[in-house]
């Protein structure tokens, strides 16, 4: 078994019932769900006239590899109609895994840790609630010790 948390967002349509379908779809095709964060609206980051987004992150168990993590994933972001256009532009769903197991995987289709973790106050926030103490295997510091030197301004509100 390894453990997987994925990062889930969508800026358009009905972004809610969108991340609720993903985390089904998810769960019948990738593994059984541990944890899931509260989902959070925030500001889109990159380019910021477009509709903000709803987040959330799951820990789940996965028998798969990490490659066939993401071949699973993009199939459930095509099968919820994702709109592939331009980088950071308004999206259904994106799907992006941020952790595999401790693992450090650099290939042509995967980076893992993904690389914007410590950035992105949309990625901390969630990840901090279901998994504070976990470590990121290069930088070597916890999830809630990132998100306290995390640059990023942008708003990131709990949704109820
Ligand atoms: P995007 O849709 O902009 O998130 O980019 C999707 C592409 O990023 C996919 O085709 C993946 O091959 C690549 N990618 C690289 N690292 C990751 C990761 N950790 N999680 C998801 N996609 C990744």
């Amino acid at each position: 078994m390894h453990i997987i948390y994925l990062l889930l967002g969508g800026n358009i349509g009905e972004r809610e019932k969108m991340l609720q379908s993903a985390t089904l779809e998810l769960s019948e095709h990738v593994g059984k769900k541990l944890a899931n964060s509260a989902m959070y609206e925030t500001a889109a980051w990159g380019k910021e006239a477009q509709p903000k987004f709803l987040n959330s992150v799951l820990a789940m168990a996965t028998t798969l590899s990490a490659h066939d993590v993401l071949i699973e994933i993009q199939k459930i972001e095509n099968l919820l109609g994702r709109q592939r256009d331009e980088l950071w532009g308004a999206r259904t769903l994106d799907i992006d895994i941020l952790f595999y197991d401790h693992e450090i995987i650099q290939t042509r289709e995967l980076t893992i840790p993904h690389p914007f973790i410590q950035d992105r106050r949309f990625v901390l926030v969630p990840l901090s609630e279901i998994a504070p103490d976990l470590q990121h295997p290069t930088l070597k510091k916890t999830i809630a010790e990132l998100l306290a030197s995390c640059p990023d301004q942008l708003e990131v509100t709990k949704i109820n």
